[in-house]
């Protein structure tokens, strides 16, 4: 490369002209240019930067003093990608309104979104009643590493809500509930929760309060939105109905703007942040098709509910879309999707009939779909494209000793299915050709 070639003039910030070599040039390109206007994007921009440009050390101070307080008007200082970041906060402010709530703060995964979410409210001494029946690597989170820190969980009943009250302590500061329950599609009246919080905290002061936590990973903010009972916070994998695609994973909590500077600089300081890379796919594709793709899987879950439940071989069908649900009614008020039409969700969890001890129906069923199925896949996860078949008292809640398992109604015989976007014919026939040789 010529001398000349390597010292041409490029304009600086300030629109004046500088001599710099080529080397130069390709690390810092035309100082200004309109392709960071992003204001004409169609699709939000996949912005990679871990370090932002502050234009004056003023900039950079007010940068640092805003953080954790996102005003929405208020023009953003990025700084530094752990601390805020234009990818992740659009998808934030996208999800912030799905699920109905003020703000939004996205981390890596569910469980660094569902830690955050406990780490802001409690701490040493302080106390959680959880319902007994949880995903089981927040089951874990809270016996084997919370009860480090002196935080005691009580697990109970939330259906039977008197269970729930007789369990909350003086010291007790969160009510940490999924709905429908993972796997047993058990549901939480949330409106009732809501209003036994009000009576207790009316009762104690503010510091003293107690907060309700809900995982809405299973129903997605198509199907119910828990804010807009009244609940506190919501935790959420994104991993799962939101990218939907099983492509990334991801976080989140949605709740008020009380609880966002705590969140913000929690996720500062324990660093779980969601990367801007997984937060534009789980944006562009997964959010953005979220209503499309949980209407077609909720109707199939429907049409498979419908078939397993008249199969000899089956026993029972738990899915709050069946009038056979104990708890139809209230899935029929709390479970209304984004467009107002009964949602009662994308999974399954079914028992099949058994002769003796042993769950071998059910096994064979789920040996015969990983080996013979051509759309029912064995894996673990949810909310997929794909139709997902596990047993969960030997996978996904296998960190619940055996006596948990039982008080939370998971059985050995019991199968949970997550519904995607096949057509249900082609689905009914691959259980059926299953269930046939089971
Ligand atoms: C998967 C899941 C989580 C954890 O989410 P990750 O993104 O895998 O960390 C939490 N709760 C429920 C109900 C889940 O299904």
């Amino acid at each position: 490369m010529s001398d000349k070639r390597e010292r041409d003039a490029y304009p600086t910030k300030s629109g004046q002209s500088r001599k710099v070599g080529m080397s130069t040039f390709l690390i810092h390109g035309k100082a200004q240019t309109a392709r960071w206007d992003f204001s004409h994007h169609t699709v939000p921009p996949l912005s990679s930067s871990v370090t932002y440009r502050l234009d004056s050390a003023e900039r950079g101070g007010r940068g640092f003093l805003q953080f954790g307080r996102r005003e929405e008007e208020a023009e953003p200082v990025y700084i530094y990608d752990r601390l805020d970041e234009p990818t992740r906060s659009i998808l934030e402010d996208d999800l912030a309104k799905a699920e109905g709530g003020e703000v939004c703060c996205s981390f890596a995964t569910g469980m660094a979104a569902i830690s955050a979410a406990l780490g802001i409210l409690l701490k040493p001494g302080d106390h959680i009643v959880a319902y007994r029946t949880i995903y089981g690597c927040t089951y874990s989170l809270l016996t084997r590493w919370l009860s480090r820190l002196r935080i005691d969980t009580s697990f109970c009943d939330f259906t039977d809500l008197e269970h729930a009250r007789a369990a909350i302590r003086p010291e007790t500061r969160v009510l940490y509930v999924e709905t429908p329950a993972n796997p047993t599609m058990e549901l939480v009246d949330l409106g009732a929760l809501c209003n036994l919080r009000d009576r207790i905290n009316a009762e104690r002061p503010p510091e003293q309060h107690v907060h309700i936590v809900v995982d809405n990973t299973f129903a997605s903010p198509y199907c119910q939105r828990p804010l807009e009972w009244g609940v506190d916070l919501v935790v959420e994998s994104l991993t799962k109905n939101i990218c939907g695609f099983g492509t990334d994973m991801g976080g989140a909590v949605i709740c008020g703007r009380r609880y966002e500077e705590e969140l913000f600089m929690y996720r500062k300081d324990f660093g779980g942040v969601l990367s801007p890379k997984a937060g534009w796919g789980i944006m562009v594709y997964g959010l953005s098709t979220l209503t499309l793709r949980a209407k077609r899987q909720t109707e199939t879950a429907f049409k498979v509910a419908a078939f397993l439940e008249q199969h000899p071989k089956i026993a029972k069908v738990h899915f709050p879309g069946l009038p056979s649900h104990p708890q139809h009614d209230l899935a029929l008020k709390q479970m209304r999707s984004t467009l107002g039409t009964f949602a009662p969700g994308t999974l399954l969890y079914f028992e099949t009939r058994e002769d003796g001890e042993e769950p071998l129906c059910a096994r064979n069923l789920i040996n015969w779909a990983a080996r013979h199925s051509y759309c029912i896949t064995l894996a673990v996860s949810l909310g997929n494209i794909r139709t997902l078949i596990e047993a969960p008292g030997i996978m996904t809640h296998a960190a619940l000793p055996p006596e948990a398992q039982h008080a939370a109604r998971i059985a050995p015989n019991g199968i949970r299915l997550s519904l995607g976007l096949e057509k249900a014919e082609d689905i009914i026939d691959d259980l059926a050709e299953g269930l046939e040789q089971a």
